[in-house]
């Protein structure tokens, strides 16, 4: 039996992905030696570095303006090193509250900076960017551009202004084309749609840098990092490499503008199941439905257990939603192929001719 997994990640990956991480994992180029056994001081670590970077920009237009950080801990971690790292001592920072993961943002800036409410949604739909009450004193206006757990995803983004934007796209970077210069900081963890848990890719613009907290632990610092190429320890060196052969096959599948019309087609066909009547239902606006998580329910909890186990039974792993929302969630990652949505369909459709 074929097996996909729509976990909130790590992620599923595409199979042309996991062959040649095989091989990198016997031989590394011409190295005579593992990628998992590459010095992080050594050229051919460098030289993974490097070329990670170079996709990363090419596949995103990063300026010139913006730094690229291969750093470890996950974007949870950088919930606080955010504030330690770019609010200085002083510091007061806006947040846009919109469900689980921005709560939990700003619960842990909290104790570093001085947290301004500048908008907040209704679990439902999402505050117009427009409407965001910005305090142009602030440090910066932090955001979640994808609310993994509640299914909730902005699609018009923010325009630049006097307050730095800073973003949370841990669920939902490189599955569409970005306007990375009007961003002060863009953060993601990487096992969701760039690879392996244990990487966490800051794009930062330069000019935000030099104003760490002092007291910081060196590692954790985006301004030393940056000027040590990030290897002031070690870099999980293994999540980079895979992040690499990731962005590659992104870039030979039509980069962020084919992850886009793929992650469009997909959620599209999963809307549309659940849009058909009410035995599937989801309570997030049309406007603001995630394309990455799609989030709903059954009629019952019981059937929504049912439906999650004959899932699992048939291949379709993981659809249980976040623990503190409950439901089904299908997380429609890069990784996850379309024909698996095809099958999901599918099985959405048998389940309710036999339970409707
Ligand atoms: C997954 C996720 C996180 C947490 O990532 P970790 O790697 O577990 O720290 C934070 N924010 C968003 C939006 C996420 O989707």
């Amino acid at each position: 039996m074929s097996v996909t997994s729509f976990a909130s990640g790590p992620a599923t990956f595409p199979p042309p992905v996991l062959e040649a991480l095989q091989h990198d994992i016997s031989m590394w180029r011409s190295s005579g030696q593992s990628v998992l056994e590459l010095p992080f001081t050594s050229r051919d670590f460098s030289e993974i570095l490097d070329e990670a970077e170079l996709a990363l920009r090419s596949l995103l237009a990063i300026p010139a303006s913006h730094r690229v950080l291969f750093l470890q801990g996950g974007a949870f971690t950088h919930f606080s090193l955010l504030p330690m790292n770019l609010a200085g001592q002083s510091g007061r920072a806006d947040y846009i509250e919109t469900g689980l993961w921005s709560r939990r943002a700003i619960a842990e800036a909290s104790p570093w900076v001085d947290v301004r409410l500048a908008a907040n949604g209704d679990g439902r739909s999402l505050p117009d960017p427009r409407s965001w009450r910005m305090d142009p004193t602030s440090a910066y206006c932090h955001y979640t551009s994808n609310e993994t757990a509640d299914g909730l995803q902005f699609h018009a983004l923010p325009g630049a202004g006097p307050v730095p934007l800073v973003a949370d796209m841990s669920a939902d970077l490189l599955t569409r084309p970005l306007p990375v210069e009007r961003f002060g900081l863009i953060y993601a963890s990487g096992q969701k749609n760039l690879g392996a848990a244990g990487l966490t890719i800051i794009i930062v613009r330069e000019d935000l840098l030099g104003k760490v907290r002092p007291g910081t632990p060196a590692p954790l610092d985006y301004t030393r990092q940056a000027k040590e190429a990030c290897k002031v320890n070690t870099p999980p060196t293994f999540a980079v490499a895979v992040a690499l052969r990731m962005l590659r096959w992104l870039i030979d599948a039509g980069g962020v503008g084919g992850a886009e019309e793929r992650s469009l087609r997909k959620s599209a066909k999963l809307y549309a199941a659940l849009d058909t009547d009410a035995f599937y239902s989801t309570p997030i606006a049309p406007a603001h439905r995630s394309r990455v998580n799609i989030r709903f329910h059954l009629p019952t909890p019981a059937l929504e257990d049912a439906f999650i186990s004959e899932a699992a039974a048939n291949g379709l792993l993981y659809l249980g939603g976040h623990p503190s929302i409950g439901g089904v969630r299908a997380n429609l990652y890069n990784g996850v192929p379309e024909a698996s949505v095809d099958v999901l369909v599918a099985f959405m459709n048998d389940f309710r001719r036999r339970k409707g």
